[in-house]
């Protein structure tokens, strides 16, 4: 099988990253479900553990339906020679003795990837509710939030969710059967049951032999009929017997199209929470709690300019984080904004927020005063039009960098001298006039975070 899962896993992987990462592995000793294998030096070891084990886990356990164990060891050749080179697949080399291997540690209950936990979940103002309500699910199942419904879009971490719940419940009340599936899962065995007339297996599984049941991606069943109703009768039966329902899905109940208004109606019946894309704060600390895991030295300020990069979701940002290090580790360079740069394809200049134009700063202050920009370009020198055009041409200056002479171009065409007069006629007016002195600080505040400073 070892040799038939991983394989399979060359699709899946990709041909470089298989040939890379996974080839060079030997499989050294089969004690029922341990695998011990070695790995030619302790960087590939760590770098296996740290990528591929869950997903050769994954799909070892798809192609037998049983949780395996796998352990890494250091061949001895590389220990004697750090830099020794992968060992030639077709190597002859006796295998070295290998010691016995140390008891098993209780495994998570199929199905449950041993990465998704509450302790490496970060929380920010974008996930805030789904991720207090799934704990306090996880402390309390069936009490609480039944069912509990998370929804939002892809990558932004519903799954690990969900399984941080399973976990948590495993480790919490060990006696409690826990059913995790996707909702694709769900159909097939329930297409299967149906075929092979295993039905009451089916639905033993699902209404009797569950106590917490964790759906993943409910969307996929919308528009399959004998599915869903089928799941609407698990739903009854686990609800009513008051069993923890825990459902993912990437929109509202409401917005599934070709979702049975009943199920829809008691998808809606616990709490529903979503999930938005993190912001930057959060992308930074995922960026820098992934590259401690995966013992990357990642400086702040790439961290910074990663998360200032990848926006999308939270699978694209470790991705890129991935990438990015294994091309630095390959070519042997430490990680720099300047990598991340060629890496990405994008400037490594800081990020910076879009510049203030004087067109905005006329627009801004023209509302505040009631004037019109208008009069603020023309000559008027009445004090209910000059005041605010001595305020707008102050804070053209002080805020888009543009020189006397071409604020005065800008407001109508006027001298730079009498810009430089109306700057110091407002510096002079604020320090004895604390009001003028608010209104400009208001000015500033609200140019700041004018959303666009195109002219
Ligand atoms: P979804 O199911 O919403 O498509 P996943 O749960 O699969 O997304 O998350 C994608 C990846 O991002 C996973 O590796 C997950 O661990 C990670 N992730 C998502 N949100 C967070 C978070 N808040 N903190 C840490 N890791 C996260
Ligand atoms: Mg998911």
């Amino acid at each position: 099988i070892w040799s038939e899962a991983i394989q399979g896993l060359q699709p899946r992987l990709g041909a470089q990253t298989y040939d890379l990462w996974i080839r060079p592995l030997e499989l050294r000793q089969v004690q029922g479900q341990r695998l011990l294998l070695t790995a030619p030096n302790r960087f590939m070891k760590e770098w296996f553990e740290n990528h591929y084990r869950d997903v050769v886990l994954d799909e070892l356990r798809a192609r037998t339906a049983q949780d395996f164990h796998i352990e890494i060891q250091v061949s001895a050749a590389a220990e004697t020679s750090p830099n020794a080179a992968p060992a030639p697949a077709e190597s002859q080399a006796t295998p070295e003795p290998v010691p016995p291997l140390p008891p098993l540690p209780a495994l998570p209950p199929i199905g449950l990837s041993s990465r998704y936990r509450f302790s490496n979940f970060i929380k920010g103002s974008s996930n805030e509710l789904a991720a207090s309500a799934a704990w306090s699910v996880a402390q309390d199942p069936g009490a609480r939030f039944n069912p509990f419904f998370i929804y939002g879009g892809v990558g932004l971490g519903k799954t690990h969710l969900l399984h941080a719940i399973g976990h948590h419940i495993h480790v919490a009340r060990p006696h409690l059967r826990i059913v995790y599936q996707s909702a694709e899962r769900f159909m097939n065995e329930f297409i299967s049951a149906v075929r092979f007339n295993q039905f009451d297996q089916f639905r033993a599984r699902y209404r009797q032999d569950c106590d917490v049941l964790l759906i993943d991606d409910i969307q996929f069943i919308a528009g399959r009929d004998r599915t869903m109703d089928e799941f609407f009768h698990v739903f009854n039966a686990l609800y009513e017997a008051e069993k923890q329902i825990v459902v993912t899905a990437d929109r509202m109940p409401g917005d599934m199209q070709g979702m049975e208004d009943r199920l829809i109606s008691r998808l809606n019946w616990g709490l529903v929470a979503d999930i938005k894309a993190p912001d930057l704060e959060t992308r930074v600390a995922i960026l820098k709690q992934k590259a401690d895991i995966d013992r990357i030295d990642l400086p702040d300020d790439v961290a910074l300019h990663l998360a200032t990069h990848v926006r999308s979701n939270v699978r694209e940002l470790e991705g890129s984080l991935v990438r990015v290090s294994t091309f630095a580790s390959l070519k042997n360079q430490p990680l720099t904004r300047e990598f991340v740069s060629e890496a990405l394809g994008v400037s490594s200049a800081p990020a910076q927020a879009a510049p203030i134009s004087i067109e905005s700063v006329q627009k801004v202050v023209a509302s505040h005063f009631s004037v019109r920009i208008a009069d603020l370009k023309g000559p008027r020198r009445h004090q209910g039009i000059s005041r605010p055009r001595m305020i707008a041409m102050y804070l053209s200056r002080q805020l888009t960098g543009a020189s006397f002479p071409e604020i005065g171009l800008r407001f109508g065409g006027k001298d730079h001298s009498t810009v430089i007069n109306a700057c110091k006629r407002i510096e002079s007016i604020q320090s004895e006039d604390s009001e003028l002195r608010e209104t400009v600080a208001a000015l500033r505040q609200l140019l700041a975070h004018e959303p666009t400073h195109a002219a």
